[in-house]
């Protein structure tokens, strides 16, 4: 390949669309605190996701940490060792304890069946990751939360679009985050969003800007996360063509599942009931060096896929460690293919071909 080809690449709306979007930020003069561009794109969101309650942020790691603030959380807030650092770092960071519970082997998804076991009197909340756009079990979770009278909070940052039984997956749990980053199917440079129920949309709209009630009274304390102008009218330049993003990631997936199925890789299970997403293309070797052979071959090629999620988070230096099995080897045989729209069909092949010949 003459060009390098990443986990994944950011899509870009044409710059002449996104310019003239943002100058209507210039005619008004005001490129941050609500405009209209920002009230434009959480409206067109709410519509687009059929949900609610959308706050738009500055980026998909301080919506967690406002949630478990506004949601009071102390103690204890039971995890998933297999998700990106934000969603552990935001819990040590709002001072509380995450306890990790080990992850299912087929989803990857947080194992519901042990979370009850690792419920303490000091347990709040339970804090999960929908990992690349698949839903946790949303139903247990709920019944085991009403039951022990925990908060929960998903960390929904891969699953833009994704539907669970019909509904959009934000409308699970208390509070759901997303991220819009570039890296992310759907983008506002850095961004991101906060899905709440009813009850706390208006703590988690003032803890976003500052606590501020009007201009001189403050409701009380708050942090400072609005998304400004020029991140919304990238928002809304995006929105033409997600459905092109969407179809364009599920043909490159059956195409991968058509080359792969005779492999000796595992693929992502995909809950019952999701309408997904296609946000990640994992595959799980089934030994870490047949991975990393597979990998420098395809670095050979300038083909660069990414071990999206390693280490497992229980792992991280700051932390007492705790033992979290299947998480730790799937960390280990994980690796993320390259998905996104405009990857030809020439170059997918080129990979499966070095899989295939390498496992
Ligand atoms: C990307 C990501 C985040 C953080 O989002 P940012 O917008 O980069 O702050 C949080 N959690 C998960 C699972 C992510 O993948």
């Amino acid at each position: 390949m003459k060009n390098k080809i990443r986990v994944t690449k950011t899509f870009l709306p044409p710059q002449d669309e996104y310019q003239s979007i943002l100058s209507r930020a210039w005619d008004k003069n005001w490129i941050t605190n609500r405009g209209v561009l920002v009230e434009e794109l959480e409206n067109s969101l709410k519509t687009f996701l059929e949900v609610s309650n959308l706050i738009a942020t500055t980026n998909g790691t301080l919506p967690l940490q406002i949630a478990i603030k506004a949601l009071n959380l102390t103690g204890e807030i039971i995890t998933t060792p297999f998700s990106y650092v934000a969603t552990t770092s935001s819990i040590v960071w709002q001072g509380c304890t995450p306890v990790f519970v080990d992850i299912d082997p087929e989803y990857f998804t947080i194992d519901e069946t042990k979370i009850e076991a690792a419920i303490t009197k000091n347990t709040s909340a339970i804090l999960a990751t929908h990992v690349y756009g698949n839903p946790c079990n949303v139903l247990e979770i709920e019944r085991i939360a009403k039951k022990h009278q925990l908060k929960v909070i998903y960390d929904a940052a891969h699953s833009f679009g994704v539907r669970y039984k019909g509904k959009s997956i934000f409308n699970f749990g208390d509070v759901s985050t997303c991220s819009f980053h570039a890296t992310k199917i759907f983008h506002t440079g850095e961004g991101g969003a906060i899905f709440c129920k009813n009850k706390y949309y208006d703590d988690m709209f003032n803890y976003h800007n500052f606590g501020h009630n009007g201009e001189e009274e403050f409701h009380g304390l708050g942090i400072n996360a609005k998304m400004s102008e020029p991140q919304a009218a990238m928002g809304l330049a995006m929105l033409p063509y997600l459905q092109l993003i969407f179809k364009e990631r599920e043909v490159l997936t059956n195409l991968y599942n058509s080359k792969l199925k005779n492999s000796r890789i595992e693929l992502l299970k995909i809950r019952e009931g999701t309408d997904w997403n296609h946000s990640y293309y994992p595959v799980i070797f089934k030994t870490e060096s047949q991975l990393l052979k597979v990998r420098l071959e395809l670095e050979k090629r300038n083909i660069y896929p990414r071990r999206y999620f390693f280490p497992s988070l229980n792992k991280l230096p700051y932390l007492t460690y705790k033992s979290c099995p299947v998480s730790e080897k799937i960390s280990a045989l994980v690796l993320c293919l390259p998905l996104y729209p405009g990857l030809e069909e020439s170059e997918a092949n080129i990979i499966t071909d070095i899989i295939n010949a390498n496992v």
